[in-house]
């Protein structure tokens, strides 16, 4: 490889618009395999921190990965700064979660396609397990937020170690048996899952939150789950009704609604508002990690810990008790 080159092509992004990426001729990237193993690590780029988290796990020693996108940050609403599309080019590998989650990085994802592995970990997902909303707010398009049901959350492991044992045959077994050792925590977390949210009694199952990110996690935990806003938190157009939701609320004496750490609480306070006008207090009942996760270095920076936090969160509130 033209190293030179690479160079020179990197310092002339650095003062272009991000529009004119595809400028950028296609000769110099994908690094050969004898490249990688002289390096050690493969540089990668994670969008969401779940992501990089997973990518963390299944590459491990022979990964070097960075999420885009911290803690608070809303991946519907992202968009690149022109030092994100310098990393992005970068590096030797990309992973995003998929499914128009990151609705505003079709572009540059596209543009980097042309020259490195750009791997979408929910294209592991068998189609017939993603979730079609009822309503059109998201065009048509399944619930991007599938890492809320563990077992779906799986076959992303499996997606990422086949991404990886492609451009790194030589680790393959080890991307493999990270993979596989991963699966087994998904399984001991979605037992856990399964155990918490029985203690709610039934009538109370009901999840609101600020936007719909828990379809999975209701599909799979049997909660009926009502988002403000739609799937994604770009459509003004999906917000419904504060009214309706509040009547709800109150005809199964839920006793608490749920703010996201990564959007705006506003949203949910008013239906709050709308309850206590009827009468009925419903409790905050705590910040869940939906879209994005915790501080790095904590439990929740991480996706079996913020899983865990937000599984205890809801049934602690929902039973009005401590979780076990
Ligand atoms: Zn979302």
């Amino acid at each position: 490889m033209n190293l030179e080159l690479a160079r020179g092509t990197r310092i002339s992004s650095r003062m272009r618009p991000i529009v004119a990426l595809g400028a950028i001729p296609a000769m110099m990237h994908w690094r050969t395999a004898a490249a990688l193993a002289q390096d050690g690590q493969l540089q990668g780029i994670a969008t969401t921190g779940q992501v990089g988290d997973l990518i963390r796990i299944i590459g491990a020693d022979y990964v070097d990965i960075r999420a885009l996108m911290g803690p608070g940050v809303d991946p519907h609403l992202f968009r690149a700064s022109e030092q994100d599309v310098i990393d992005l080019i970068d590096s030797d590998i990309i992973f995003y979660s998929g499914l128009f989650l990151e609705g505003n990085l079709g572009e540059v994802l596209e543009q980097a396609e042309n020259r490195i592995p750009v791997t979408a970990v929910s294209a592991g997902v068998p189609e017939d397990e993603l979730i079609q909303p009822e309503d059109d707010a998201f065009y048509g398009n399944p619930d991007p937020h599938f890492w809320f049901d563990p077992t779906l959350w799986s076959f992303a492991a499996d997606e990422a170690a086949r991404a990886l044992s492609e451009i790194d045959g030589d680790h393959a077994d080890a991307y493999v048996a990270n993979a596989e050792s991963y699966k087994a925590q998904l399984i001991e977390l979605d037992e856990y899952a399964v155990a918490q949210f029985s203690r709610i009694p039934e009538q109370s199952r009901v999840l609101v939150t600020a936007h719909d990110a828990f379809g999975y996690l209701g599909r799979r935990y049997g909660l009926d789950v009502v988002g403000l806003q739609g799937i994604s938190t770009a459509t003004e157009a999906g917000v419904r009704d504060v009214q309706s939701i509040a009547d709800l609320l109150v005809a199964n004496e839920v006793r608490a609604i749920f703010v996201e750490t990564s959007v705006p609480e506003r949203t949910i306070e008013s239906v709050q508002v709308a309850a206590s006008d009827r009468g009925w207090e419903v409790a905050i009942g705590g910040s869940l990690y939906s879209d994005a996760m915790g501080d790095e270095g904590t439990d929740e920076g991480t996706y079996l810990g913020m899983m865990r936090y937000d599984i205890d969160t809801i049934v602690a509130s929902l039973i009005g008790g401590e979780a076990e």
